[in-house]
């Protein structure tokens, strides 16, 4: 079981991470909800040997460990994360370009920001991602949830995967062997991912361009620019879309404290300012219930509720 506390493994995270160990940090700043308490301790390995070096003082001393990306699908309690909250450094930020018999490649770094990865891709006549310029994760987050938009996810162009477990180290699984879902990818247990090599293709430069811009249009169109959100709150119930439901039950603009489900897309919920996960779980639990009663359809939520609350 895992302990309660991580107070005892700080000087030794120290050590190994030195200032990329903050301890009570708030992980409101680590969101793009803006909402969430504290982690009791915040490691940010800069690399594999780091990480690997957290996930074994973390695995011994028998503390929690849960995983950061960008934080943009993610729902963190008002009483924060006990345990090791690890979000991977700049160290996990590069990107290499490669020319092979297969086709293009790129291996990006689990933190690299998935829509510049997009975006420099298309920029090089590349397809494959161009679906992905709005989402605002990283690309350790978005292997992780297969991530996805308008008709295209990653599990389309995954050619390999490197990652951490706490036991083996250091892991490359082949893009064929691994397992897809809507919103998720099958992982061994435990397992961090450090870094994804893209399949894609080539592409006329001006086809490429034109599919991300329509892409761009779409989410701007469709979207609730400027509040903080986590994106789409629900999965999409089979032949279904969840803003639809819970529009369909009246819930446009409803509010708990300082959240509010979105005037433009009812299957976001905006932070207007201060609000508290408590609000927006509030308001997640009302739409499951209003929807559930008109529509008989039971939402999944899509972003991943951690912590306490
Ligand atoms: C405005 C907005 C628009 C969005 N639009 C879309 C969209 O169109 N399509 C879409 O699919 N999503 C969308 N999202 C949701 C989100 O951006 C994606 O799910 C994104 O891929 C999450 O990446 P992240 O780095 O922020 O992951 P986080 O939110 O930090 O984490 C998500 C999950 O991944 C795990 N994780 C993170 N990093 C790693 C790692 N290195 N190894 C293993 N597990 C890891 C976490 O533990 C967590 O369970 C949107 C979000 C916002 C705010």
């Amino acid at each position: 079981m895992a302990a309660e506390h991580a107070g005892d493994l700080v000087p030794t995270l120290r050590a190994a991470l030195g200032t990329r160990l903050r301890v009570d940090e708030p992980l409101a700043r680590h969101t793009s909800m803006r909402v969430g308490g504290p982690a009791d301790v915040l490691a940010m390995p800069e690399s594999a040997t780091q990480l690997a070096d957290v996930l074994a003082g973390a695995a011994s001393a028998g503390v929690r460990v849960t995983l950061l990306g960008g934080g943009s699908n993610v729902l963190v309690g008002d009483g924060g994360i006990r345990g090791v909250v690890v979000k991977l450094g700049r160290g996990f930020s590069a990107t290499e370009w490669s020319e092979t018999p297969a086709g293009p490649r790129v291996r990006a770094g689990a933190a690299v920001q998935l829509g510049r990865l997009a975006r420099a891709a298309v920029a090089r006549g590349l397809a494959g991602l161009e679906y992905a310029e709005g989402i605002p994760g990283t690309v350790g987050g978005a292997l992780f949830m297969n991530a996805g938009a308008y008709g295209g996810d990653l599990s389309g162009v995954v050619d390999a995967v490197e990652g951490v477990v706490p036991v083996e180290g250091c892991v490359t699984l082949r893009g064929d062997a691994l397992r897809f879902r809507y919103r998720r990818a099958e992982l061994p247990r435990g397992f961090v991912v450090t870094a994804v090599t893209f399949a894609l293709a080539h592409d006329e430069a001006d086809a490429v361009r034109a599919r991300m811009s329509e892409a761009r249009r779409r989410r701007l169109a469709g979207q609730p620019q400027g509040n903080p959100s986590a994106g789409s709150i629900f999965k999409n119930p089979n032949g279904d879309f969840a803003g639809r439901l819970i529009e369909g039950a009246g819930l446009k603009g409803a509010r708990a404290g300082r959240a509010r489900i979105s005037d433009r897309h009812a299957n976001f919920i905006v932070n207007e300012g201060g609000a508290r996960a408590a609000d927006v779980k509030a308001l997640m639990e009302v739409a499951q219930r209003e929807v559930w009663e008109r529509s008989g359809v039971w939402l999944e939520p899509e972003v991943q509720l951690v912590g306490s609350w």
